[in-house]
């Protein structure tokens, strides 16, 4: 039954053994440091006990333990038996090895022997240990794993949560003996009252877990930590029902921890912020990271006055000051999702308000869908998901088209964004709630990340953060993308992968999503969405065309685990295959793909009829985690006309997720794109574009034939095809690249038409285009890196020069993953 995991050095393992426990809550306490660039504090984790060990009779203790049969003979609670740990020696230890042990000293090393093989064995994973050449002791003690690294653990210990005032209406029937034993069940009793409070107790509940989580410590635990895992055991303790289930793990960040990045903003001032990295949160809190770990949280985060804290949290902390200098921010949800969506923030941000009241009418009007009326029905007969207070269920929530929201931005970019983003906002969620209906979360903050963010957006609970990228050239990239970013508040945050392999469900729905939202958002009329639809179906098109081409196959297979997509190992734990690999960061295909099945449904089954079952289907899952066949399954089973369409999940999986390449259907679909109005257009434009190139080329004497030729105004997504298509030409002479800049003011453009600018400066030698390249290398890091690679393969040395110095400048700010892809190109 368990499956042996090996992780090679791209794979990411999910190390947490959620069968055992399952973690529910957790509060987090900390202190954000930016002169010695560390994050210190402690996280209280509240645990229920994991699938495995909810079954029935005596098969409960097998299940969690199956080696075990003196699992009932507990050993007496040990109270405060272990020696304190010195914090400091502790720290100095960790800060240099990943494996540290802390807690009972030099004696401890035969336990932690034992531990060792106990805990290879529970996981099933072996090889990415550190230290591997242990010997069995024998020591048969339950071992709770977190996914954890990149941390200084100083201490963990069990939480007196019976030591909390009040907290006795949770023990009506148990009673506090002496007796260390029923204190321990005392304590996780409690814990599980708490923990499973109904929805409407939702205050009580997180006024209770801040009551526990500032309770005293009642006995150190024992832990260990390795590259990927912390590890905790209670001396004694062998089945996980009698495993302490409120913890308190004290512990700091590292400057180098690779889920924060500690950098500077546009306008020069320290900041840091969860990058999104492939490791998501575990370099910041130990946590479970199996999505199947949905948990609630809350956060208290101290930082200097002019700091501006900002989280994944349903409430918009105001800040309280602490002390002369020091401010204090508290966060909460009330919906449990998985860690790895928790994020935060902190910098001297500015808030952008609106100047007039002018706007705020326009905020209220409601987009009206012509396909279809907005659907504000409760869900019929209860949600689906783990108990908590849900906006579906709330009718003052279903019927607002627009959330509140704030927008965050550095000092210096702050009227850009009052010129762009501030209108763009509300016109995009109601676009969306046209589309989808009832907006998952409260409310929103937008904020503009540091130029170092290694994409244009990324969607976390309650807060977006944009590149600022998306800011100049109008509003196109910035309401595309925000709509993109917006529809992940359904898809890959309400409706989460239950496997992480399966990136499409997020990643392809918010693609298809993006372009519904954006021409509903614009008040298109139908055919002129339509047409925007199809240009841009072409560009994705070529985009998918291109990395088809230029990947590994097997990165290119949407759903790579097929059938055995979303097993674990026994234990809860698995490997995240390519995980880790720095190129796949930068591959589309996922978005690409996705996007194109699901398109490929929509238009076989009408629009209408899609979109309408898109929201039945929001309604039945959302606070879910899924796998592609839940969404397929009912999509083919709610249409029965489709027995037409010749659909079938299996033809779906063959097709389209299970196969690398180009999917079938899509090669035929593909043709009519260039057929577009918009495409012809540009084909046009393009043609002309080459006779001028033609006269350029014969010389100077027939200049005012240029002048003589009327260019079409085009739109942004027509500027990137005219580009791309001017791109295959051979030769195209300083003149005409000149004559191209100044016609459609290219400098001036958004980053996705500068992009395609900056390759033909690059291709062509252009030299009076260098100065265009190398501002885009610098505020467009995002969107930059393979024009590093572009730069090199010309082997010519004024471009190489240049690639060399635009790095040498953006290298130490830039992510890990773009910098050591980049570093790869250019040496
Ligand atoms: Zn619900």
């Amino acid at each position: 039954m368990e499956t042996q995991l090996d992780p090679s050095k791209d794979d990411l393992p999910l190390m947490a053994n959620t069968s055992h426990m399952l973690m529910k809550h957790y509060v987090l306490d900390l202190d954000v440091d930016f002169k010695s660039q560390i994050i210190e504090g402690s996280i209280v984790l509240f645990f229920e006990t994991g699938s495995s060990c909810r079954k029935v009779g005596s098969s409960v203790e097998r299940a969690c333990h199956p080696r075990s049969d003196e699992t009932f003979k507990i050993q007496a609670f040990e109270l405060c038996h272990i020696p304190v740990t010195n914090a400091s020696a502790c720290s100095s230890k960790t800060g240099y090895n990943d494996f540290a042990v802390c807690g009972k000293g030099e004696k401890d090393t035969s336990d932690k022997n034992g531990n060792h093989s106990n805990r290879a064995q529970a996981s099933g994973i072996s090889s990415s240990k550190k230290c591997c050449d242990i010997e069995n002791h024998g020591s048969e003690d339950f071992l709770l794993v977190l996914d954890c690294c990149d941390l200084c653990v100083l201490k963990v210990e069990e939480v007196d949560v019976a030591a909390v005032p009040g907290i006795e209406k949770f023990t009506r029937s148990a009673k506090l003996t002496e007796g260390s034993e029923e204190l321990g069940n005392l304590r996780n009793q409690i814990v599980h009252e708490l923990v499973t409070l109904p929805a409407d107790r939702w205050e009580e509940q997180l006024y209770y877990y801040t009551c526990c989580s500032q309770a005293p410590g009642c006995g150190e635990l024992l832990f260990t930590t390795s590259t990927w895992s912390l590890e905790i055991r209670k001396a004694g303790i062998r089945i996980p029902r009698d495993f302490p289930r409120a913890i308190r793990i004290c512990y700091k960040t590292k400057p180098e921890g690779r889920s924060v990045t500690w950098t500077t903003d546009q306008s020069g001032r320290p900041c840091v912020y969860t990058m999104g990295s492939p490791l998501n949160n575990r370099a910041l809190f130990p946590c479970q990271e199996p999505p199947v770990a949905m948990s609630t949280w809350q956060a208290t985060v101290r930082a200097a006055t002019g700091f501006v804290v900002l989280m994944s949290g349903e409430n918009s902390a105001e800040p309280i000051q602490l002390q002369e200098g020091i401010f204090s921010w508290n966060y909460y949800v009330t919906m449990p999702m998985p860690a790895s969506t928790f994020t935060i923030a902190v910098g001297c941000w500015i808030e952008v308000k609106r100047e007039s009241l002018a706007t705020e009418v326009m905020t209220n009007d409601v987009i009206s869908l012509p396909f279809s009326k907005a659907d504000f029905r409760l869900v019929e007969g209860g949600c689906g998901h783990l108990e908590s207070p849900c906006r579906f269920q709330n009718p003052g929530a279903t019927s607002q088209p627009v959330i509140p929201h704030r927008v965050f931005a550095p000092w210096c970019l702050k009227d850009l964004c009052a010129e762009i983003l501030l209108e763009l906002i509300p016109q995009c969620l109601s676009a969306a709630h046209a589309t989808l209906g009832t907006h998952p979360f409260s409310r929103l903050d937008v904020l503009i990340v540091p130029s170092n963010f290694s994409s244009l957006g990324m969607a976390s609970p309650h807060i977006i953060f944009l590149s600022q990228s998306v800011l100049p050239g109008g509003s196109h990239l910035c309401g595309t993308r925000l709509c993109h970013e917006i529809a992940h508040a359904w898809f890959g945050l309400a409706i989460g992968a239950r496997d992480w392999t399966e990136e499409w469900i997020s990643e392809g729905f918010a693609t298809h999503l993006e372009d519904v939202f954006w021409a509903a958002a614009q008040q298109l009329p139908c055919h002129e969405a339509r047409e925007q639809q199809e240009l841009k179906a072409l560009l994705r098109w070529r985009r998918l065309r291109d990395e088809v081409q230029n990947s590994e196959e097997e990165l290119q297979v949407l759903r790579p685990k097929k059938e055995n997509t979303g097993e674990t190992s026994e234990s809860g734990a698995s490997i995240i295959k390519h995980g880790l690999k720095a190129e796949k960061i930068f591959m589309q295909v996922h978005y690409l793909k996705g996007n194109f099945l699901l398109r490929s449904l929509a238009r076989r089954i009408g629009e209408a009829t899609y979109f309408t079952f898109l929201r039945k289907f929001v309604q039945k899952f959302h606070g879910q985690l899924i796998l592609s066949q839940d969404f397929l399954y009912m999509l083919l089973e709610d249409i029965p006309e489709q027995k037409g369409y010749g659909l079938s999940v299996e033809s779906i999986f063959q097709n389209w997720l299970d196969t690398s390449g180009i999917p079938k259907p899509l090669l035929e679909e593909s043709r009519t794109w260039k057929e577009g109005r918009l495409a012809q257009q540009v084909t046009a434009e393009v043609a002309k574009w080459i006779q001028v190139n033609r006269r350029a080329k014969k010389g100077s004497k027939r200049k005012r034939g240029q002048d003589e030729v009327a260019f079409q105004k085009l739109l942004p997504d027509q500027l990137v095809l005219l580009l791309e298509s001017l791109l295959e030409e051979k030769t195209l002479c300083p003149r005409t690249l000149q004559c191209l800049e100044k016609t459609y003011r290219l400098q001036e453009q958004d980053a996705e038409v500068r992009h395609r600018w900056c390759e033909l400066v690059v291709k062509h030698k252009y030299a009076a285009g260098y100065s265009a390249v190398e501002k885009f290398l610098w505020e467009d890091q995002a969107m930059g890196v393979y024009l590093y690679g572009e730069l090199m393969v010309n082997e010519d040395a004024k471009q190489q020069e240049l690639a060399h110095k635009c790095f040498a400048a953006a290298r130490e700010q830039m992510d890990m993953s773009s910098a050591k892809v980049v570093a790869e190109m250019l040496f």
